[in-house]
């Protein structure tokens, strides 16, 4: 399993020179499964690149949305392989107490938001929802278990499993919020725990509360405990804040060397970055997982 970061930006796309090392675009990961298939978590701007490169292949693409807020759809319209005339696009969705999270996705290609309207691309299943009314579902070798976050709207996060290699998705989601929880603390370390790879919301320092309690996002020492409670093998600090600049990722990413010298931690904490890809590979049938992670 590959999994390549295209947009790591919470809430609106920042590019510029204060945001070039990790990144400007938001919410868009690629799995690439050992099978060949392909997976991609949520349709933020960086789906755009992404779409470059899936566009020349011919296997459907997959997409797994966390809900259906902006920064987790924009991307969608420039999406290449919509364009692809018989091109089959599978749009996995969740239904939340009684309606759909992410129509959305489809609603902003309407001839007036955007110019092309969704009924007229040339691509296949691209205006049916495949929803998940099941907590697990398999399909193309690969198993997700969803859960509920805790997040304004609501939203699910992605749980996937090939062969024993795990890794958790998990944005927007606030650890500790001010409103009626969807999982609580003590459910997240169960789902999350011994996973490979948990990808988290991690928009907030302290310096950011109380203001931004019940915006739907976590604190960087939260997901940093969680990430412990659960005994991840690497935790990737996603869903950065617009106003997080470079240098303050740097920083971040120092006080997580800190913190795993420290704490009985997972093997590695990142600042999720723009062309980072983590690696996952089974060495030995049953053996542990081997986790690379790359730029
Ligand atoms: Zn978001
Ligand atoms: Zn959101």
């Amino acid at each position: 399993m590959i999994i390549t970061f295209y947009g790591v930006r919470g809430s609106t796309a920042v590019p510029g020179p204060l945001t070039a090392k990790y990144g400007g675009n938001t919410s868009c990961v690629h799995i690439e499964l050992d099978n060949g298939h392909d997976l991609i978590l949520d349709a933020g701007t960086g789906i755009r690149l992404l779409g470059h490169r899936l566009a020349k292949k011919s296997t459907p693409a997959n997409l797994l949305l966390s809900h259906g807020h902006w920064d987790h759809i924009q991307g969608y319209p420039f999406f290449e392989p919509i364009y692809q005339p018989d091109r089959d696009i599978n749009v996995y969705i969740s239904v939340q107490e009684g309606r759909k999270l992410l129509c959305s996705l489809f609603e902003q290609m309407d001839g007036v938001t955007f110019p092309v309207r969704v009924e007229d691309l040339p691509s296949n299943n691209i205006s049916k929802f495949k929803g998940m009314e099941s907590e697990l579902y398999e399909r193309d070798g690969v198993k997700v278990i969803k859960n509920n976050l805790n997040h304004p709207g609501g939203g699910v996060a992605f749980k996937l499993d090939e062969s024993g290699m795990t890794c958790a998705y998990v944005t927007d989601n606030e650890i500790d919020p001010p409103y009626a929880l969807s999982t609580t603390y003590d459910e997240w370390v169960d789902y999350l725990h011994g996973v490979d790879v948990m990808i988290h919301d991690a928009q907030y320092r302290e310096t950011d509360m109380p203001h931004k309690h019940g915006w739907g996002h976590s604190l960087i020492s939260q997901v940093r405990q969680l990430a412990t409670d659960a005994e991840v093998g690497a935790l990737v600090m996603f869903h950065h804040d617009p106003d997080r600049t470079d240098s303050e990722l740097d920083e971040i990413q120092i006080e997580n060397e800190k913190y795993l010298k420290s704490h009985h931690a997972p093997a590695r904490s990142v600042c999720a970055a723009e062309g980072m890809s983590i690696h996952l590979s089974k060495p030995v049938i049953g053996g542990e997982t081997r986790i690379d992670i790359r730029g």
